[in-house]
């Protein structure tokens, strides 16, 4: 997620995230579609309330039908699930307006039971087995609490505009307030979702356009995503949208999806992305997806949303500096993430440092001045947030998160050189390709990768209390 606030570093320090998950199980691509999907699902140590580590989603099947005036959503969801133990019942997280009215699994009726957001499926599942459960439901959605004193995303999951149109961000949670899910980073799926809506408004999500077509008065669309992703990196928007296309330098196609009564400026704004693109990829590699969209729409943050960047309709979200940060994050958080929510420090702590250094070499503060600003406010943002790996957990996406670890990075880069530290960050999203990942491993990998012992460091900046000693300095 983009930061609160362009710059005044030290006072506001606000900001946020993104992730992905465990290797797919070896081998059977070819036979097995869903193979990459393979995950080890982990209960969240900060938000243990949301999702089931029973459940290690593989394939979401959405077909969503959305009525701008009675505001319903209509939906049959087929998820293919791989259980990961033996028990009598499996969960998922579902928000409580939606009304599930018929449930199969594997082709046979199931009860369900309701327990707040937990949609509980009566019925036994094996160790490892496949199934695929059926669900159709139907309700007015509306989006959940988030736990964060942000201003820009005090709710999470789907929204409805004014008009009728609607959008989703939903880090760290509130997938679920949409459609049945185990709404987990730990947990990557792949996914296809078709939107019906009435013309002319269409729906967009995340991957490839399979296909758009107009019958009776209602524009459908299908979306199919071909590499895994987390739940809070999937997006839904619906509304009155043009498109708009530029190509990088290597070749990507980028497609902008903006209202058609978007500023002129945003827009232009928005075309940085070939641009930002080429920087990252001489820096990061080539870009780890096969497609890549913006979708402008009515909310006031910014999300990494896998193949399909969420961007609020406001100076600050449609900014080339946030379109460069919401791009790095498809290298650090989509690509390769955190299976835990206290390991978001690892995407945006990354996203920040290059946004910030992408600031500096395009007309902003040198980035020393930057980072000698982050360091006068450390403490401060500790003690108010905490580190950033052991955050408040009621303070979701703040300046530490974001910030600290970027500082920790310039630090480390002043210690290994640029030629070091460059191909360290350069290799770590594609050694971890498609993977959520946890703190044990991330660090074991700095230290062999960089050929240094790094654990004092790493805890001093990622758990600590205080500022650990700041070396870097102008020159
Ligand atoms: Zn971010």
């Amino acid at each position: 997620m983009r930061s609160t606030v362009p710059a005044a570093l030290l006072t506001v320090l606000a900001l946020v995230a993104c992730s992905s998950e465990p290797a797919a199980q070896p081998g059977t691509a070819a036979e097995d579609p869903y193979a990459a999907a393979v995950s080890d699902p982990q209960e969240d140590s900060v938000y243990p309330e949301v999702g089931d580590p029973g459940v290690d989603a593989l394939h979401y099947d959405l077909d969503l039908a959305w009525d701008p005036e009675g505001r319903e959503l209509t939906a049959t969801e087929v998820l293919t699930f791989r259980a990961t133990t033996t028990a009598d019942s499996f969960r998922l997280d579902l928000g409580e307006p939606l009304e599930v009215l018929d449930a199969t699994l594997d082709g046979e009726p199931v009860d369900v039971a309701r327990e707040g957001k937990d949609l509980v499926v009566d019925a036994p599942v094996e160790a490892d087995a496949r199934h695929e459960l059926e669900l159709d439901y139907a309700g007015t959605p509306g989006p959940v609490p988030a736990p964060t004193a942000r201003a820009d995303i005090s709710t999470t999951g789907w929204h409805v505009t004014p008009n009728g149109g609607t959008w989703t961000m939903q880090e760290p949670y509130g997938a679920y307030s949409w459609y049945a899910v185990n709404d987990h980073p730990s947990d990557k799926a792949l996914y296809d979702i078709a939107i019906e809506v009435p013309s002319p408004s269409i729906g967009v999500s995340n991957g490839r356009l399979v296909s758009r077509t107009e019958e009776a008065g209602t524009t459908r669309t299908e979306w199919h995503l071909d590499q895994p992703a987390a739940s809070y990196l999937v997006t839904v928007a619906t509304g009155r949208l043009e498109t708009t296309q530029d190509t990088s330098r290597s070749g990507t196609l980028i497609t902008y999806w903006t209202s058609p009564d978007l500023r002129a400026n945003r827009l232009w704004n928005l075309r940085s992305a070939p641009r930002a693109l080429d920087w990252l990829e001489e820096r990061l590699g080539p870009y780890p997806f096969s497609t890549l969209g913006f979708v402008v729409v009515d909310g006031a943050s910014g999300m990494e949303t896998q193949t399909m960047i969420t961007l609020g309709d406001d100076a600050y979200s449609t900014s080339p500096a946030v379109v460069l940060h919401e791009l790095a994050h498809h290298w650090y958080g989509d690509q390769v993430g955190p299976d835990d929510w206290s390991e978001v420090w690892m995407n945006e702590g990354m996203a920040m440092y290059l946004q910030l250094l992408w600031e500096s070499q395009h007309g902003g503060r040198p980035l020393q001045a930057v980072m000698d600003e982050i360091a006068a406010g450390d403490t401060a943002s500790r003690a108010y947030a905490g580190p950033p790996a052991d955050y408040d957990p009621d303070r979701f996406g703040d300046g530490n998160i974001y910030y600290l670890p970027a500082l920790m990075w310039h630090e480390l880069r002043a210690d290994l050189g640029d030629d070091a530290f460059w191909s360290m960050v350069r290799a770590w999203p594609a050694a971890r390709d498609d993977v959520a990942t946890d703190r044990e491993d991330y660090w074991a990998w700095l230290e062999e990768e960089t050929g240094t012992e790094l654990t004092a460091f790493l805890e001093a900046w990622l758990l600590g209390g205080t500022t650990p000693p700041v070396d870097a300095s102008e020159g």
